[in-house]
């Protein structure tokens, strides 16, 4: 189906991207370009001026800040984030679930700002950086502010990115030691998942987020609480996983009922934490 008619811009640099997108109300930032042309070829979304931020160097990095963080750029696309020595010294778990993503098209274009900025509540990359504990920068014309991934996500398509900003960065902790691990079920082999699970061990004790059973990524807060004991044995993970899915209220449809999505949760949970306690440095 063609595309409705729709202005387009190239800035050169963010502050231009920002000015465009916070002078004209229908302006949308295109990143991989795998989300938002579908959309507007489903007629679901139809903005006025797509603001293409393929030009941006700055959003195309990754580094450390000075505090030792791993920043990733907005723009960094699923197989730059697979190839790059720094995110496998830092933390390697990223480059690993990204590989899962869709196919190599997918991921030669879809961008980890894309990823969560569109919010879909089955992309891998939100409960997986929930789990990391990673914060997220968001520039505008009145400045920068840089929010944690628990903020980030406000619903299905929707962020704390308001209108007229943009992702600029990532910034993720390196693992020190750390354990990560990611679980679930897809459809098919490199398809989206109907469940999944991310979980991080570290000194500060566990976190583990689930993703496809509710809007945004759900925080197993009472599974993380039973852990924190730091017993990680596979008993006291199955026992500390009891009853996580009756917490949840996720939705049922042609790939799962609300009850085996419930099911998964446990199970995938508690796969995500043996995963993690396995790769822990100390273990
Ligand atoms: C066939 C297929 C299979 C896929 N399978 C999977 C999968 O298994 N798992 C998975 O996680 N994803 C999957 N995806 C989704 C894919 O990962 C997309 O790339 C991703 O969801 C959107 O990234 P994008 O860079 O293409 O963003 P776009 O489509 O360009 O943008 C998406 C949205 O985010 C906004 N946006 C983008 N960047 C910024 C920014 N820096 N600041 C503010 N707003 C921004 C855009 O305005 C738009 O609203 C699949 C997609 C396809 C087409």
């Amino acid at each position: 189906m063609l595309l409705r008619e729709v202005d387009y811009a190239r800035p050169a640099t963010v502050e231009e991207a920002i000015s465009l997108l916070a002078t004209y109300d229908g302006a949308r930032p295109l990143a991989g370009g795998q989300t938002i042309v579908n959309v507007m070829k489903a007629r679901a979304a139809a903005p006025d001026v797509l603001v293409d931020l393929a030009d941006l160097a700055e959003l195309r990095a990754i580094g450390f800040s000075s505090d030792g963080l791993l920043e990733i750029g907005a723009m960094v696309t699923y197989a730059q984030l697979m190839g790059s020595s720094e995110v496998d010294v830092a933390r390697p778990i990223l480059a690993e679930v990204c590989s899962t993503i869709g196919d190599v098209q997918v991921r030669n274009r879809g961008t980890v700002g894309g990823n969560v900025c569109v919010s879909d509540p089955t992309n891998h990359l939100p409960p997986l950086l929930v789990a990391l504990g990673a914060t997220f920068t968001i520039r505008g014309e009145n400045g920068e502010r840089t929010i944690s991934a628990d903020e980030f996500f406000i619903g299905v398509y929707m962020t704390a990115v308001g209108e007229g900003e943009l992702l600029t960065r990532i910034a993720v902790p390196p693992s020190s030691g750390a354990g990560d691990g990611f679980a679930g079920l897809t459809i098919g082999r490199h398809g989206t998942y109907i469940v999944n699970a991310a979980a991080t061990i570290s000194g500060d004790g566990v976190r583990i987020a689930l993703g496809c059973v509710g809007a945004t990524p759900v925080r197993a807060t009472a599974m993380e609480e039973r852990l924190a004991g730091g017993d990680f044995s596979e008993a006291s993970i199955r026992a500390a996983a009891k009853g996580l899915g009756a917490l949840l209220d996720p939705p049922s449809d042609v790939h799962g009922s609300a009850d085996f999505r419930r099911d998964l949760a446990e199970v995938s949970a508690v796969r995500a934490v043996r995963q993690a306690a396995e790769r822990r440095k100390d273990a």
